[in-house]
């Protein structure tokens, strides 16, 4: 029996604090004579330690155990930072309240914060500040520090999930921070990365995940790319940076992963940390980029280090290099004042996320096939130089460091160089043409003049009847001979080679507009079934026609059209009217 009181004891001392030295005595006193109630407890506590140990998910640095719950019926969401857990007390008005459901609150990161008891918090569910019997505090994915006034004691965790039972009483102040590395510098952070990383620690957990048939790649970033990147990601924060060492696991299937995940939650096993758990293999992240990462503080060498479980099939991807890349210049991009400039980062996020859905089967195929239909290779739309670009030269481009233009730069480049043959790289081809302000190619800017001219003439309502009906207009040359006008331009094309021009001169309703509408159908026709490459504009000179900006009447028109001045230099140079 005494030995059963040793343990009982020292259950008592961990899952119960609040008790002193003296009630503990009393009460293990008054257990002691009566055995048959002990008996009862030992069994229940048995049977609850036996569930704890299923659900153990931690160990702390010193190798005590931390427990955490079975999932109760509760509603709200774990968020990373601090999380209460009570019972709102409105039952008149909450249907969370009837229905006795805990509730959680999230407070988020907080250098300081103290909780007094039978304080109030709004209800997520009905709104009302009516949660106040709190019955635990849980940090998740955060570096966690207590003090308990009842205890004088300081707790200091580092594990993703860590719960403080029974704060309801008592008066605690907590510090609870985003995980950061505490390295003195970057040598230093490098050290204790790749310490770690050949830890025996770390190379028992990668061969358990072997013996489960997992392979991991590692990956140990170059003292260059290192300092670039903090000084542009985290200007100069070292501390913030988590990849300087990282194992990539590539699973064949979801359910590997799924065991690859399981046994990294068991790292604890091998005396690491498990301190960030974050699944955007099965919950979308901002990016939509697809894995499960997890962070393993290292106790030994004070370092956290990455691991990053995805399918291996994600990385087989046509062309992955070009989404990385996009993801790369798009990452770190601080849009500067400017709308614009805020309207393009906005338009690439997007797209980014878009991509991501392609790659990561966030949706199905037969959205992906859909999507891949609408692809047409360079060689046939002719994707037209982004009006931004004008000039400028790679390197002009480059001196600027001005990511706006680097980016556009760069999708251009990759819009007229893939070739894209699988239907996922198709689809993502067409998502890389983004922007709506601007055609983005020739086949665009044709569609658009059809458009228009389709407008104009749904518009002028006599005009698309007539020409339903249009009789061949006869006119006479200089020498009186009658000729129909649109065989007499024919022939004249064929026999003169070079540019020509007819002017068509009559009274107003002899059909000289009507003619011309005539002939620019035809020059549709032409065009569209490829007979010439020239692309017809019908130019209303009552409309546009000014005397100071005569060189200017095509763009003029064009602009009339909804096409954008900045680009019609562009379109001249590549489409002939
Ligand atoms: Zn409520």
């Amino acid at each position: 029996m005494t030995g059963t009181l040793d343990w009982w004891s020292k259950i008592l001392s961990r899952s119960w604090p609040t008790i002193s030295g003296k009630n503990k005595h009393s009460l293990l006193h008054l257990l002691h004579h009566t055995s048959f109630i002990l008996f009862v407890c030992f069994v229940c506590l048995n049977n609850a330690q036996k569930e704890r140990s299923d659900t153990l998910h931690e160990i702390n640095e010193n190798g005590d155990d931390l427990q955490t719950e079975k999932k109760k019926a509760e509603i709200g969401e774990i968020k990373p930072g601090i999380n209460l857990q009570g019972y709102c007390v409105n039952k008149e008005r909450c249907l969370a309240s009837q229905s006795e459901l805990l509730i959680w609150i999230n407070i988020g990161f907080c250098r300081i914060w103290s909780y007094f008891p039978n304080t109030s918090f709004p209800c997520p569910h009905c709104g009302e500040l009516s949660v106040n019997s709190i019955l635990k505090l849980m940090t998740y994915n955060s570096e966690y520090l207590c003090y308990v006034s009842s205890t004088k004691k300081f707790v200091r965790r580092n594990c993703y999930e860590f719960t403080h039972e029974g704060i309801s009483k008592e008066f605690c102040t907590v510090r609870v921070m985003k995980i950061r590395q505490h390295a003195e510098s970057i040598e230093d952070l490098i050290k204790r990365s790749t310490n770690a990383m050949r830890s025996s620690k770390i190379i028992n957990l990668l061969k358990e995940l072997k013996r489960h048939g997992i392979t991991s790649m590692t990956s140990l970033k170059g003292n260059k790319r290192l300092h670039q990147k903090i000084l542009e990601d985290y200007k100069g924060d070292f501390n913030q940076v988590f990849d300087v060492g990282r194992f990539t696991i590539l699973c064949n299937t979801p359910t590997e992963l799924e065991t690859a995940v399981a046994v990294m939650k068991k790292a604890y096993q091998f005396k690491l940390i498990v301190s960030e758990d974050k699944d955007f293999f099965n919950k979308q992240s901002k990016t939509h980029h697809r894995s499960h990462n997890i962070k393993l503080y290292v106790p030994e060498h004070k370092v956290y280090v990455e691991m990053q479980a995805t399918l291996k099939k994600y990385t087989e991807i046509e062309n992955p290099e070009v989404s990385h890349l996009f993801y790369e210049h798009i990452r770190a991009w601080k849009p500067k004042d400017s709308p614009t400039e805020e309207e393009l980062k906005q338009a690439s996020d997007k797209t980014l996320t878009k991509i991501n859905d392609i790659i990561y089967e966030w949706i199905d195929k037969q959205e992906i096939i859909k999507i891949a239909s609408r692809y047409k290779p360079h060689s046939k739309i002719r994707i037209l130089r982004p009006p931004q670009l004008k000039d400028m030269t790679k390197k002009e481009i480059k001196s600027k460091k001005n990511i706006p233009l680097i980016l556009i730069q760069f999708v251009f480049k990759k819009l007229c160089k893939l070739n894209p043959k699988k239907t996922e790289g198709k689809a993502i081809y067409v998502k890389y043409i983004m922007g709506e302000k601007n055609p983005a190619s020739c086949a665009d800017v044709i569609s658009v003049l059809i458009k228009s001219k389709d407008q104009e003439l749904v518009e002028d309502k006599t005009m698309s009847q007539d020409l339903e009906t249009y009789i061949p207009l006869q006119a006479s040359d200089r020498l009186n001979r009658i000729h129909d006008c649109y065989k007499y331009r024919k022939q004249r094309k064929k026999s003169e080679q070079q540019q020509q021009v007819i002017i068509l001169q009559g009274k107003s309703g002899s059909g000289k507009s009507l003619f011309c509408r005539y002939l620019e159908k035809k020059l549709w026709e032409f065009y569209i079934n490829g007979s010439t490459t020239s692309v017809p504009v019908y130019i209303s000179l009552p409309k546009c026609y000014n005397e100071l900006d005569e060189n200017q009447i095509i763009s003029q028109t064009l602009q009339k059209k909804q096409i954008n001045k900045d680009i019609i230099d562009i379109i001249r140079r590549n489409i002939s009217f």
